[in-house]
């Protein structure tokens, strides 16, 4: 096995990383308070070509592998402190690009898929309801054919991207035929009369990436909106969830080795009891757990994206790459605060910002419930799977 990048990884990865240092952290603490989302950012993640990556270049992306997407997302999210902002990167391309590039028909992806490479469109994926988050095919949003159109009739909540949102992928039952085997996948463009967008959720963390519940009173939609064919809802949604939680963290990966040096150096200059914090063992060896962690998290997502580009199977992979990144993510979160101590609570520091930011990896694209639970009925444990 060779675990070094190439050459060309790194000189990417190098770009990336003084790029995003350089251009995307402006004023953060601000409009973390303020949960403002910077369309200049969106603007300058699409120029360096991130929001292209798994687009191919017919339609104006790079059609990287998912070994250099992986790098990529982790040089970013080192340099880049706004894990809000990738947050809506992750949504946009994971939810939104990947299952068009993969569904879409030919129309569709000639639509949508160079204003999406270029920043132009912004997509967001509404599947949870507020009566179906884990048990996401429970929905209660219908669409139901009336000629050579759909009409979607329900209300879809905490959508990443909903405010800023051109473009939304839609998941709806059939009403003669509800469950599994009747759910459709649909674009929807937002100017579509009958869909409206909520003011915006407040949240903890990823304070920067708006989220909102979207709408849907007697929405026609084409049947050429269709994404995927009819009934086919369900495999376009385990598809994509299986995408979007292999990646979604590999930025993570960058904010915990940023956190890790920041507490090395911190441990190494503040001096309390006559030495360097770093001396005493329970500090140090705090450090080196999250070492642990976030060399343990880079084996996990590195392998799993050499087993996308070998289009081997990964449904397990994911779940336990999605389980261990994100809750190593929390707890070094916690340690890097207290390795500052109260300086680490101040919001001037940033790094409680990353901790509150982390928080939410236990659960979007599935909880750490649901991971081991789609693992342990592909290990044969269990009869029947968990619904997402
Ligand atoms: C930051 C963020 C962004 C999100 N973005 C999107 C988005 O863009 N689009 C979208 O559609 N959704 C999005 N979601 C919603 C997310 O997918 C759901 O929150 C998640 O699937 C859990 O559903 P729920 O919140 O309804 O919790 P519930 O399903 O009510 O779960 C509550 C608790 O019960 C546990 N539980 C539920 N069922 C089981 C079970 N079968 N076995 C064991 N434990 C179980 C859960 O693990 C959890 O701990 C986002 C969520 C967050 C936090």
């Amino acid at each position: 096995m060779d675990f070094d990048p190439t050459p060309e990884q790194r000189e990417f990865c190098a770009v990336l990383e003084t790029f995003a240092e350089k251009e995307l952290n402006d004023d953060l603490v601000r409009r973390d308070h303020e949960g403002e989302f910077s369309r200049e950012s969106w603007r300058k993640v699409a120029e360096v070509g991130l929001l292209g990556l798994p687009i191919p270049p017919e339609y104006g992306g790079a059609d990287a592998d998912a070994v250099t997407m992986m790098t990529a997302l982790e040089a970013v999210g080192f340099g880049c402190r706004d894990n809000g902002l990738l947050f809506s990167v992750h949504a946009h391309l994971w939810a939104g690009v990947s299952p068009i590039v993969r569904f879409g028909s030919a129309g569709q992806k000639t639509r949508y898929l160079p204003p999406m490479a270029k920043g132009e469109l912004i997509a967001a994926h509404a599947m949870s309801e507020p009566g179906s988050g884990s048990d996401a095919f429970a929905m209660s949003t219908t669409a139901a054919r009336v000629g050579d159109r759909y009409v979607l009739n329900g209300t879809k909540t905490f959508v990443s991207n909903a405010p800023v949102a051109d473009l939304f992928v839609v998941f709806a039952v059939d009403p003669d035929r509800r469950g599994f085997s009747g759910v459709s996948a649909f674009l929807v463009d937002r100017e579509t009369p009958g869909l409206s967008v909520s003011p915006a959720i407040g949240k903890s963390g990823l304070r920067t990436s708006p989220m909102a519940e979207v709408i849907l009173d007697h929405c026609p939609v084409p049947a050429s909106a269709l994404l995927g064919r009819e009934g086919a809802g369900a495999a376009v949604f385990t598809w994509t969830m299986e995408r979007e939680r292999s990646f979604i963290l590999g930025t993570a990966l960058g904010t915990m080795r940023r956190d890790l040096e920041r507490c090395v150096s911190h441990a190494r200059t503040r001096r309390q009891g006559g030495q360097a914090i770093g001396g005493y063992q329970a500090v140090s060896h705090r450090i080196v757990d999250m070492r642990m962690r976030l060399e343990a998290s880079r084996l996990l997502l590195y392998r799993l994206a050499w087993l996308i580009d070998r289009d081997r199977p990964t449904q397990v992979e994911a779940a336990l790459a999605k389980v261990f990144v994100s809750e190593s993510f929390v707890q070094s979160g916690l340690d890097a605060v207290q390795v500052h101590g109260g300086y680490g609570f101040t919001t001037e520091y940033e790094i409680e910002r990353d901790l509150r930011d982390s928080l939410a990896g236990r659960l979007y694209s599935g909880t750490s419930e649901i991971q081991r639970s789609l693992a342990a009925h592909q290990m044969g444990l269990t009869s029947r799977g968990a619904r997402r």
